[in-house]
């Protein structure tokens, strides 16, 4: 009687989750025009949000478009008191 030993490796790929790819970026305050440097996420996808601005401390409403393959597509920085 002869039983091979059979050693199938099995090694699961690991669960890759879509990393978050940090764009740095300089946003244009709509309320005091000073630039400064902050970064958006470009794995979540198009989005808006808002930011207080790093000069004044008013809110920066971000509209952050992406791209089909990730890439940042373009920011548009708004005015939140509309
Ligand atoms: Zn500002």
């Amino acid at each position: 009687m002869h039983t091979g030993a059979e050693r199938g490796p099995e090694h699961d790929p690991p669960t890759i989750r879509s990393p978050i790819m940090l764009e740095p970026i300089t946003a244009h305050c709509p309320y005091c025009g000073e630039a400064f440097d902050t970064s958006v996420d470009c794995s979540a996808g198009t989005q808006r949000y808002v930011e207080d601005c790093q000069v004044c401390c008013q809110p920066i409403e971000f509209i952050v478009e992406v791209n089909m393959d990730g890439s940042l597509a373009g920011v548009s920085f708004l005015r939140d008191d509309d």
